[in-house]
């Protein structure tokens, strides 16, 4: 049996006649920037977080960036976060001249862990130069934002929610991407609201800092050819809009509830590798909801490398989000950090192992990749 990671395609079909219209209607438009479909899918997707406005991005990275130069985040602030995250995450904190500092997570949720937090500021020598946070909510499931929310409004930091794998997902009944003072999402195509590009949006109530990140995805302008801010071009195409409004329904109806299920399925079948130690499976807070990007277990006895190798070889691909802690990575080497700075961060690195994961994987697929991970382990 050959199992896809995660199949896009397949999800593409679900909605295949809706997409394809939707895509013909904007080429035969000719509108292809900034087309009615962007503001149509902005309200919708505000409406459904529950936060005043959203602004649709060119991508997750650039809904960062964006936010964090409507925060007035500048060279010489220092921008604190997870080093167990995608690089973009902490990338566009150093693209703008400011510095990223960060601080272990949490051993069961993998999330920014608020202890961590509250020590790394009652004791950094550069407390003043601290501006802000982001929080991560990895593999689908809301850091813990009261906690979290309370320490950056304790101490007059402002915390940015980076929801690019938890659209969809809730905490304490609250949607993911409508915590902290400004929250970003991506519709890369494999996150779990993907569209058929790059897409992404940022989600913000203060009205005013909506019309800052309005106008610095678009070049700074608050009129045409009027610049009043630096910004970049980091707009949503109409196509993606397009495709997100014709696929959004389905999503928000079906998709998240069959990820659930999915994910529900594999802990069940895997519960006994969990009792005897071998694995150590996903933990979802009782508060939390989690729109599952990622199905990824701790290998607490194998080799990770050869378990997927052997996997492979039965026709199961496997992914590693993400093997080398931010804190590690060679891009961040000027910052100065070692190895055992972060130790929860970099013994998950060692061991997690992301199973196949996207809404359609059938009850026959889920078992035999849980009989074989138990064959392999
Ligand atoms: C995917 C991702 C991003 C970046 O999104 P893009 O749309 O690929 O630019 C940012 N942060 C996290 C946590 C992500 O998983």
């Amino acid at each position: 049996m050959q199992i896809p990671f995660c199949d896009i395609k397949f999800q593409y079909e679900q909605c295949k006649d809706k997409i394809d219209a939707a895509v013909a209607q904007v080429m035969e438009s000719g509108y292809y920037i900034n087309g009615p479909q962007v503001r149509e899918l902005e309200e919708k997707l505000a409406d459904y977080v529950g936060v005043k406005e959203c602004v649709g991005v060119a991508n997750g990275t650039d809904a960062i960036l964006v936010a964090l130069m409507a925060l007035d985040i500048k060279a010489g602030d220092i921008v604190v976060t997870t080093p167990f995250t995608f690089i973009a995450t902490a990338e566009v904190i150093s693209l703008i001249g400011a510095k990223p500092a960060f601080v272990d997570i949490d051993p069961n949720t993998y999330n920014i862990c608020p202890d961590a937090l509250q020590t790394y500021l009652d004791s950094s020598k550069d407390r003043s130069k601290i501006k802000a946070i982001i929080a991560v909510d990895l593999y689908g499931q809301c850091a813990d934002y009261e906690r979290i929310s309370k320490i950056a409004k304790d101490n007059g930091l402002t915390l940015v929610e980076d929801g690019a794998q938890a659209f969809g997902a809730e905490y304490k009944g609250t949607k993911a991407c409508s915590f902290g003072d400004i929250a970003t999402t991506s519709f890369f195509p494999a996150k779990p609201f993907g569209c058929a590009g790059d897409g992404g949006a940022v989600f913000v109530n203060d009205e005013k800092l909506a019309l800052k990140v309005r106008q610095i995805k678009d070049h700074g302008q608050s009129k045409r050819y009027c610049h009043t801010l630096i910004g970049i071009n980091g707009r949503l195409d109409t196509v993606q809009a397009a495709v997100m409004l014709a696929k959004f329904d389905h999503f928000k109806d079906c998709e998240i509830a069959l990820r659930q299920n999915v994910a529900t399925k594999y802990s069940s079948s895997l519960l006994d590798l969990a009792h005897s130690q071998k694995v150590k499976l996903p933990y979802v807070e009782n508060f939390n909801s989690s729109v599952w990007a990622q199905y990824s277990i701790q290998l607490l006895a194998a080799q990770r490398e050869e378990a997927q190798e052997a996997l492979k070889a039965k026709g199961i691909p496997t992914a590693v989000h993400y093997p080398i802690p931010l804190s590690l990575q060679e891009c961040f080497a000027y910052l100065g950090y070692k190895e055992g700075d972060f130790p929860v961060a970099e013994a998950v690195a060692n061991r997690i192992m992301s199973l196949p994961m996207h809404p359609y994987l059938s009850d026959e697929q889920i078992n035999y990749i849980c009989v074989t991970l138990k064959e392999v382990l």
